[in-house]
């Protein structure tokens, strides 16, 4: 296989060599065909299930995969832990797709390194099954992610309060750099290796980012938090709660990573806080976006000890960047939920619309998904507009007025509000009887007419209305658990 390991260039600081730890029985329970052809892998992998479940356990090692464990640090609920690191991942190496886009194989449970901390190196079943799902979602959603190649199931018991099926989950990214990954040199004073860290990182996400010393370190800080920013607004867009937004897990590629607690809004509500250990609700929905601002902080600080060859104050240089994230970041969010209101533009007065209709969805406790959708073929249907007239109240008349102010044929305000709302997303409930049937050892059947769905979140498909009805109990007593 054609592995590149651009990421040993970097001294070994960065990273640990190490190998994946054996397991006793790999079985290949889900396998992301689409993904594999995508990266040119078909041809490279032999296509018997049980050769796949070794090479994607770690128990047979591809030729030319050098594995290493990346070294990170991180804020995680906002205090800093000066070492995190690959605890139980290998990076195996890059692939290059039909585009010439390099992606990181990372197999996640693969067994401790020597980040493990006190950890066993292994991941649960659930967890993995999850992570396959939800980005397989938010992939089809449009929200940029990263992806899941395979889960694999171990054979072995993990323990945490309960004793676990163990699985290795393979995960596709565009990198595996962090805003911790910063966070851990910047701790160390080790300015050489930021520098070329960010080299790194420019030449592999960031190549528009030119220029020399200080103008180069912000122009990157500039550009990380312009694709941030699009990443939250999607996350936004779609009901998305990552639920750990830890610097460590804020990838510079701005993709979603991570996903151990996320959860999908149902009701709207921006104080929605579904993770067991997130008891000040500091990554609530509703404070993704300032969480992030948090985030970009913490990564200016990392490039402050590379600006020193400007005259101007390096604290007061990145300060003036973060101070415009929230205009920069409104801008962004109005603009997408002005679209799935259906209006081309965002004018003035329409913030004010957009607020009166979040607060009308709160106060009646309406689901986020299921509104929208409604609101959305309400356009071409008077039953659904009759059904939608009372949830809106006096919001509807105000936002029909806008609509025809805007002169546009209803199948063309139909066309923007369908790409901006889907009809359906990986709800909670559903997410955990297709874990618990793997769980069950059920077989795979539910999950995969489940990811049929997912896969077209934006069309009626006949089976989707299976995946479609909300939570009997509005998901009020649902919680989810980091991923560990
Ligand atoms: P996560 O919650 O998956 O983002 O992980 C946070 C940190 O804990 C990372 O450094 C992980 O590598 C580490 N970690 C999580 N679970 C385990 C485990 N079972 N064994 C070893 N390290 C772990
Ligand atoms: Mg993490």
């Amino acid at each position: 296989m054609n592995f590149i390991n651009s990421y040993l260039q970097l001294n070994e600081g960065f990273y640990e060599r190490t190998l994946p730890t054996a397991v006793a029985d790999p079985r290949l329970l889900l396998w992301n065909s689409a993904l594999a052809e995508q990266l040119m892998l078909l041809n490279e992998l032999p296509q018997d299930p049980c050769a796949l479940a070794d090479i994607f356990s770690g128990n047979v090692l591809l030729p030319g995969s050098v594995p290493v464990a990346t070294a990170y640090a991180g804020h995680q609920f906002g205090s800093f832990v000066p070492r995190l690191g690959d605890g139980r991942a290998h990076l195996l190496g890059e692939v290059v797709d039909r585009d010439g886009s390099h992606w990181d194989i990372q197999l996640k449970g693969s067994g401790p390194t020597t980040f493990s901390r006190n950890g066993d190196g292994r991941c649960a079943l659930g967890p993995a099954v999850r992570e396959f799902i939800m980005s397989e979602a938010m992939h089809a959603l449009g929200v940029p992610t990263t992806r899941c190649l395979a889960v694999v199931t171990t054979g072995e018991t993990v323990y945490r309060d309960t004793p676990l099926p163990g699985a290795v989950v393979t995960r596709v990214a565009s990198s595996h750099l962090r805003v911790g990954t910063f966070e851990y040199f910047a701790a160390r004073g080790n300015h050489e290796a930021l520098k070329a860290l960010c080299r790194y990182t420019i030449e592999r996400h960031y190549p528009e980012v030119q220029g020399e010393g200080s103008t180069l370190y912000l122009d990157l800080l500039d550009r990380v938090i312009e694709r941030q920013i699009h990443l939250i607004v999607e996350w936004m867009r779609v009901g998305f709660i990552h639920g750990v937004m830890n610097t460590d897990n804020t990838a510079l590629s701005g993709e979603t990573i991570d996903f151990g607690p996320c959860a999908m809004l149902g009701v709207y509500n921006p104080q929605t806080v579904y993770s067991s250990i997130d008891t000040m609700g500091r990554y609530a929905f509703g404070n993704q976006p300032k969480i992030l601002q948090w985030n970009m902080s913490r990564f200016g600080e990392c490039l402050l000890p590379l600006l020193g060859d400007n005259p101007s104050n390096p604290v007061k240089l990145v300060e003036l960047i973060i101070d415009e994230f929230p205009t920069r970041f409104e801008q962004k969010y109005l603009a997408m939920m002005a679209a799935k209101l259906g209006l081309r533009d965002c004018l003035p007065g329409d913030k004010d619309l957009i607020e009166a209709v979040l607060n009308r969805f709160k106060q009646k406790t309406l689901d986020y998904t299921l509104t929208f959708d409604r609101m959305t073929r309400s356009l071409l249907c008077a039953t659904t507009a009759d059904q939608v007239k009372p949830d809106l109240g006096a919001c509807f008349a105000r936002w029909q007025k806008r609509l025809h102010d805007q002169g546009e044929e209803p199948h063309e305000v139909f066309r923007r509000m369908r790409r901006a709302n889907p009809v359906v997303i990986p709800r909670n409930h559903h997410v955990e009887a297709a874990i618990r049937a793997c769980e069950r050892e059920e077989g795979t059947e539910l999950v995969e007419r489940f990811l049929q769905v997912l896969r077209s979140p934006y069309e009626n498909l006949t089976h989707t209305v299976e995946f479609q009805d909300l939570p009997a109990d509005g998901d009020r007593f649902y919680r989810t658990f980091c991923g560990t």
